[in-house]
């Protein structure tokens, strides 16, 4: 598995985000034991019903979980040495107007979560786009431990739609893995972090189904990684053929994301489009 570090080397354009990313990933980890949401791995199909996302049923205990997440991120990353001063600044800004209390992040996760474009709260404006990424990153670390369940849970449930069957976004990316029956592939969903089972031949955005129609578009240096091009919407899903460390996030593929809109395709999907941070 690649680290955060060599991948940031060979891509020295990554550098501040990648940090971020891996300063959070580290915030994270040292959490994750009190992170647990207590979903058995038998209890996923059951809750992928594919009528409402997932997170309908368990914001309670996500909200609980992720906000004590963001509220060590936003302090712990504020004072995170090396770090560009304005991530630094716009966490000191958001610990300062919580006053500490935990039902300011809890609200925050809650309004993320419900796909609410103003965070209901005291957020400042400025900080608001950090805000929301920090609040995905921290869903992001509570669902990670069930990735495995919840992609099991899919196949079993026969869940086979384009949006994430735990938040209800579009995934901006794609993996594809070897099986007995041939490459399979997983969406993977930007916001969250939860892969499924999608068809193999496909447009995830505008359901095209026509072989002919899709392209390929990569670079020489990044074998591996591409763009998978719908010839008839003009939109791309970012692929990795064998998914490993940070070829699962979406931050590591901006130089394909700036390649592609070079290129006039539509990006769907994920939380780096949005957000300028
Ligand atoms: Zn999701
Ligand atoms: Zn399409």
């Amino acid at each position: 598995m690649e680290t955060i570090e060599k991948w940031v080397e060979k891509r020295p354009f990554l550098k501040e985000i990648g940090l971020l990313y891996k300063e959070a990933a580290q915030i994270a980890e040292q959490a994750l034991p009190s992170l647990s949401l207590g979903i058995a791995p038998s209890e996923w199909e059951g809750l992928i019903c594919g009528k409402e996302p997932v997170m309908e049923h368990i914001k309670n205990a996500l909200a609980e979980k992720a906000g004590c997440l963001l509220e060590n991120l936003c302090s712990g990353l504020s004072e995170t040495e090396g770090l560009p001063e304005r991530f630094r600044e716009g966490c000191r800004s958001i610990t300062g107007v919580s006053g500490g209390d935990k039902s300011f992040y809890r609200g925050i996760i809650f309004a993320v979560a419900a796909g609410e474009k103003a965070l209901n709260n005291a957020v400042p404006i400025d900080s608001e786009p950090l805000a929301r990424f920090l609040a995905w990153n921290a869903v992001r670390a509570c669902l990670k431990p069930y990735v495995g369940d919840i992609a099991k849970g899919c196949e079993k449930s026969g869940y086979d739609k384009p949006l994430c069957p735990v938040c209800g976004k579009e995934p901006p990316m794609a993996y594809l893995k070897k099986s007995a029956k041939g490459r399979r592939r997983y969406l993977i969903c930007g916001c969250c972090g939860s892969r499924w089972l999608y068809k193999r031949i496909g447009c995830p955005y505008c359901g095209n189904s026509d072989q002919k129609t899709f392209t390929i578009l990569e670079t020489e240096q990044e074998p591996g990684i591409r763009a998978d091009v719908c010839g008839k919407c003009g939109c791309y899903i970012k692929t990795v053929l064998e998914p490993a460390g940070p070829a699962e996030e979406e931050w590591a593929w901006l130089h394909i994301d700036i390649l592609c809109s070079e290129r006039g395709l539509k990006k769907r999907g994920g939380l780096l489009d949005e957000e300028r941070l």
